[in-house]
């Protein structure tokens, strides 16, 4: 193969990760040799999950273990074609009933993955001339899906409002000419604050304004509400979006996603999502295994509760030992340092010392606002949750971040 063309120069320039690997502060790419929920191994040495999304505990259940293993010898391993072809089997049909039942919703359609998702439902809804309205802290799928719009449509009109802040949105709303198809796009968990959505008041915004809302509620399903409904459940109310995606690969456990909603506006996603077109369908054992998490989810929701009361916690513990934990209040707790620098060494100290947990630093977050993102699961013990506050105790005095 030849090399060195000019096409090739940016990768041969690009040093950031070959001087923080140097400085033997690199944190990613971390290799997990065996992952038992609340403990994994990396490089052989144990270490305390606190940076998981498996929000439930359910990727390594024995009872999704088992669905899953009788799919892949009922149906194979792979689909090895797109839904709109050879791909769809009765199984995801039926994955979409139980989602739309889930959710209140007419029909779901079901996506590879979350990502695909988002940008397959936005793309396919968002149009010439069509006005989408994005929260400025919402996941990278949703820009993506965003980006691939705005690619396919030179007249789609985006608007970014500041996180959470409905003056701007409303600001926005009132620019736009009242016939004008507008679409508001919001997390409702944001995935690396933690907070949740002000959705009646996007509601009412919503109808005061004509605009519909598309909510992504990747870490709300399973997460939010008595029952683990979500976002909705949350705030009491069913009917405050008109459009829900959620990802398979969080409190599902699974990987996959899907978008619920009435039928016609599912229907004619079905026919214009490119990312439904023109790739591979989620397959067999995923299908089962977000199946099997959704009966359990139903079935045990005390799971839900018992992660509820672990986000309160750890919040409240990791707020007492003087770290900055911005504005969550579910079980995603961000440790707020600011700079990447001191965030990699803490994230480097916390690791040697036996916790894993995730650093977030642009584009993922603002500029400036790197982090530490930790993440909790229903099946982490209380002498667990213990250990790592005591150990982010250590490590952030040792690092100077706290006193
Ligand atoms: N939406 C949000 C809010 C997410 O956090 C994520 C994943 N981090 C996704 C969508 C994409 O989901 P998936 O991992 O299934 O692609």
């Amino acid at each position: 193969m030849s090399s060195h063309h000019t096409i090739f120069k940016k990768c041969y320039e690009y040093s950031e990760a070959d001087d923080a690997r140097a400085a033997g502060v690199y944190p990613f790419f971390q290799p997990i040799g065996k992952n038992a929920g609340t403990k994994v191994i990396i490089k052989d040495r144990e270490l305390l999950m606190a940076g998981s999304n498996n929000y439930l505990g359910l990727s390594s259940d024995p009872r999704m273990i088992e669905a899953c293993t009788k799919a892949v010898r009922d149906y194979g391993t792979s689909c090895s074609g797109s839904r709109f072809m050879n791909g769809t089997l009765a199984l995801h049909e039926e994955l979409e009933h139980a989602m739309a039942d889930f959710v209140g919703a007419e029909e779901a359609l079901c996506f590879t993955t979350g990502h695909q998702t988002n940008l397959g439902a936005i793309s396919a809804l968002v149009g010439r001339n069509d006005h989408v309205i994005t929260d400025k802290f919402n996941h990278a799928s949703i820009m993506d899906g965003i980006f691939l719009t705005t690619g396919l449509n030179k007249s789609v009109h985006v608007h970014r409002f500041r996180h959470n802040n409905f003056e701007d949105l409303e600001q926005i709303l009132k620019r736009i000419p009242e016939d004008e198809p507008k679409l508001i796009v919001t997390d409702g968990v944001f995935s690396m604050e933690g907070d949740i959505v002000n959705l009646p008041e996007m509601r009412k915004l919503a109808e005061n304004y004509g605009a519909a809302i598309y909510l992504d509620e990747a870490h709300a399903l399973g997460v939010l509400g008595a029952t683990g409904k979500g976002t909705m459940e949350h705030f009491g109310d069913h009917s405050l979006a008109d459009l829900v995606m959620c990802t398979f690969s969080k409190a599902f456990g699974s990987i996959g996603g899907f978008v619920a909603g009435e039928q016609k506006v599912i229907d004619y996603i079905k026919h214009f999502a490119r990312p439904l077109m023109f790739s591979a369908s989620m397959p067999p054992a995923n299908i089962v295994a977000a199946l099997t998490a959704l009966e359990i989810i139903k079935k045990e929701p005390e799971r839900v509760l018992r992660l509820q009361e672990i986000g309160r916690k750890m919040k409240k513990g990791f707020t007492e030992l003087g770290f900055d934990t911005g504005t969550s209040t579910t079980p995603i707790v961000p440790l707020v340092i600011g700079e990447n620098e001191k965030t990699f060494r803490f994230w480097k100290t916390m690791f040697e010392m036996g916790v894993y947990v995730n650093p977030v630093i642009s584009p993922a977050v603002p500029p400036n606002r790197a982090m530490i993102r930790t993440s909790f699961m229903a099946t982490h013990t209380d002498d667990e949750l213990d250990q790592i506050l005591e150990i982010a105790g250590q490590a952030g005095r040792m690092s100077g971040l706290i006193d």
